[in-house]
């Protein structure tokens, strides 16, 4: 398959007053053409910091992207990347849709003048074209009344039709790959249903590739090629969407699929909460960083990184359950095969 991006051995740190956080690990992924990433974990694992990098957004200090690290888009190196050729690469080649989209919006702009605003600049169009362009754009996103909607301004509208905005503006200028960062977060169950089976459909409709970060493994279900689990700044596991959901090695993954509601949990009690916290990423890290809350942890855990292990082309996990000397753990069941 085709990569689009090529991240390698990317280290983020972000200098503060307490000291160096190492918020993002040395993690190496690819993007296919045409593929959805799913980028999943919980709160302060580096999902969302790994996603503004590829579109340098980190406000550099206090956010550095270490020496070594590489980001590639389409063989260019995107760390290297001058302003000039940023503009353009920001909207043309990777565009972003955030998770609140009433603080992404300007609130004193009509939502037709922001769409019109990044067609004027990238697309180079007259006033009138950006306009008839932009209620295209609004219908394109199912949005009813497209051209009295152009005329409104963002709190005139609801939270569901915000965030189809954002994605129109994504949209605009037709780029090659879409990140996601918790785009339905902020909405209701219905309209967060409504908002992935728009990404989907516009996914095929452009040939995009998506990269989709979110906390909740049930979001990217029915959507990611391939899901890719993240905790304390590392890829703890990535697989295939079935080999995360069904055959999926690391305690981690099962403690974020434990927690994603079903309508088999019948009581309250069955809903899983991981006790707990990440490790405090300043501290140097010894050892496994799920160690203190994973309740198969062993001495080596607490002394030796765990390697990598390739269970199969597209499935790898970083765990010590995996050597063949470790004792035999069985998966849990309440998920999956
Ligand atoms: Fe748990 Fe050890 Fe595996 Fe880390 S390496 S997830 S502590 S069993």
């Amino acid at each position: 398959m085709d990569k689009i991006l090529e991240v390698k051995d990317l280290n983020i740190s972000f200098h503060t007053y307490a000291g160096e956080v190492k918020a993002v690990r040395g993690i190496s992924f690819d993007l296919n053409k045409g593929e959805t990433l799913a980028l999943v974990g919980e709160s302060g694992c580096g999902k969302t910091v790994t996603a503004k990098a590829i579109l340098r957004l980190l406000k550099t200090p206090p956010a550095e992207i270490k020496k070594g690290s590489q980001i590639l888009f389409d063989g260019e190196d995107v760390v290297q990347m001058n302003k000039k050729r940023l503009l353009s690469y920001r909207g043309e080649d990777v565009a972003m849709i955030f998770q609140d989209p009433m603080t992404s919006l300007n609130p004193t702009m009509t939502v037709g003048k922001q769409i019109m605003e990044s067609l004027q600049i990238h697309k180079k169009m007259s006033k009138k074209e950006a306009e008839q362009e932009a209620v295209k754009l609004l219908k394109l996103v199912n949005i009813p009344n497209a051209e009295e909607r152009v005329k409104q301004y963002p709190h005139e509208l609801s939270g569901g039709m915000r965030q189809r905005i954002m994605i129109a503006i994504a949209l605009s200028c037709n780029p090659k790959v879409l990140i996601a960062d918790e785009p339905t977060t902020a909405l209701d169950v219905t309209i967060q249903a409504q908002i992935i089976d728009l990404l989907r459909e516009l996914k095929e409709k452009f040939d995009t590739s998506i990269i989709l970060v979110t906390h909740d493994l049930g979001v990217v279900a029915n959507f990611a090629d391939r899901i890719q689990v993240m905790y304390a700044g590392s890829i703890v596991e990535t697989g295939t969407k079935e080999e995360i959901f069904y055959n999926s090695q690391h305690p981690y993954t099962w403690a974020l699929l434990n927690s994603v509601p079903s309508i088999d949990k019948k009581s309250k009690e069955e809903l899983y909460s991981l006790g707990g916290t990440p490790p405090d990423l300043i501290l140097p890290l010894e050892g496994c960083p799920f160690t203190s809350r994973c309740e198969h942890a062993m001495e080596i855990c607490k002394e030796r990184k765990p390697v990598d292990t390739c269970l199969s082309d597209t499935h790898r996990v970083s765990c010590w359950l995996q050597h063949p000397d470790a004792p035999k753990v069985k998966r849990p069941v309440s998920f999956g095969g």
